[in-house]
């Protein structure tokens, strides 16, 4: 039995998912003649109260459609230092948006409002580069899935907007901070101007994301899309995936948070200090293995002997992530494995 809790995107997509994508209706995208992209765009634009959107292949592609719609060549975006955009999208911005970024830090990833308005400095003229808008991450995946709180969002929409300044959503997992909270979708919508979300994480498509906006923003994205390469042409049959993801895979994300809870009561009950159960809120358990003998990625070597495979993210930070297709039998050997390996890993060589 393998136990995969490396990420949230190794899911298979089921029998019925594919059955759905296999009776898709379909038509060439590039000519909008796809009816199943079509109504997903429109269902997804619809659920957070936004005009439009449009399907890309990675929620990487539909941040940088949405930033570069957002911020000009040498303007700059305010991102938290371990956020996606800046972490891993392999200088995307910079690359082929020509945009800057500075970044604030915040434990677990949590937002401050005014931590991330101390750093923006709009209308810079001709000495300092502008901020033009501001990154949220909700659920911050290197923070260990945290759930933005709204207030927060609000606060900082409320004194970012007489400053000119935009938000931008990284919701890669927000259907997670969704459940978790219980805000609705089109709440969030009221505060980002812009909103990248994935059908490939928790919710199990095999692809898909979407960039979701004004219907001016997502037109230019529409042109951008094409411009890099991902015009694509019968992908109702992904589209597909992802209406029967939104149908049946939302409201089931509130038994991969349980399971996360478990693991990290598990191991904070062999190990204090690896993780705070209490601040496990969704499907991504941030093990700190710092007083360990051993490091992340040979604490991942050895899980992995046994089955159970895990990410080693730092040297000394080690990431669990329930989806799917994990159920409590996966979750009860990868408990029996964790804690076994977490007593060796702590004990003085
Ligand atoms: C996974 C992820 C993305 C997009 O990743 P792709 O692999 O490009 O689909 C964006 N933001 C966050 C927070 C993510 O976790």
């Amino acid at each position: 039995m393998i136990v995969d809790l490396r990420s949230d995107t190794v899911t298979r997509p089921s029998k019925a998912m594919r059955e759905a994508m296999m009776n898709a209706e379909v038509g060439d995208d590039v000519y909008s003649d796809d009816p199943t992209v079509n109504s997903l765009e429109e269902r997804v634009a619809a659920l957070f109260g936004k005009e439009a959107a449009v399907f890309t292949p990675s929620g990487s592609l539909a941040n940088q459609l949405a930033i570069r719609t957002l911020v000009k060549p040498g303007e700059e975006l305010l991102c938290e230092s371990n956020s996606h955009i800046v972490r891993a999208e392999l200088g995307a911005a910079a690359t082929f948006s020509g945009i800057t970024t500075r970044t604030w830090t915040a434990a677990r990833g949590l937002l401050n409002a005014e931590q991330a308005l101390e750093l923006a400095r709009p209308d810079s003229g001709p000495y300092l580069v502008s901020t033009t808008a501001i990154a949220v991450e909700n659920t911050h995946n290197f923070g260990s899935g945290t759930v933005q709180p709204l207030d927060e969002i609000k606060r900082l929409y409320s004194l970012a907007t007489p400053l000119g300044l935009k938000l931008h959503l990284d919701g890669a997992r927000i259907w997670n901070a969704h459940v978790a909270s219980s805000v609705p979708l089109s709440e969030y919508g009221k505060y980002f101007e812009t909103i990248s979300v994935c059908l490939s994480k928790g919710l199990g498509a095999p692809v898909g994301s979407l960039m979701i906006s004004t219907k001016e923003r997502v037109a230019t994205a529409r042109v951008w899309r094409k411009r890099y390469g991902a015009g694509m042409r019968q992908i109702g049959i992904l589209a597909a995936a992802g209406h029967f993801a939104l149908d049946k895979n939302v409201a089931r994300l509130s038994e991969d948070h349980a399971r996360a809870k478990k693991l990290a009561v598990a191991c904070n009950s062999v190990v204090a200090s690896t993780v705070n159960p209490a601040e496990i809120e969704t499907n991504i358990v941030g093990l700190d293995l710092t007083g360990a003998t051993w490091t992340a990625a040979e604490f991942a070597g050895k899980a992995r002997e046994e089955g159970v495979w895990v990410s080693a993210l730092g040297p000394k930070y080690v990431r669990l992530v329930t989806h799917l297709d994990v159920d409590d039998l996966g979750i009860e050997r990868a408990v029996e494995v964790l804690q076994r390996l977490l007593k060796s890993a702590f004990v003085p060589k």
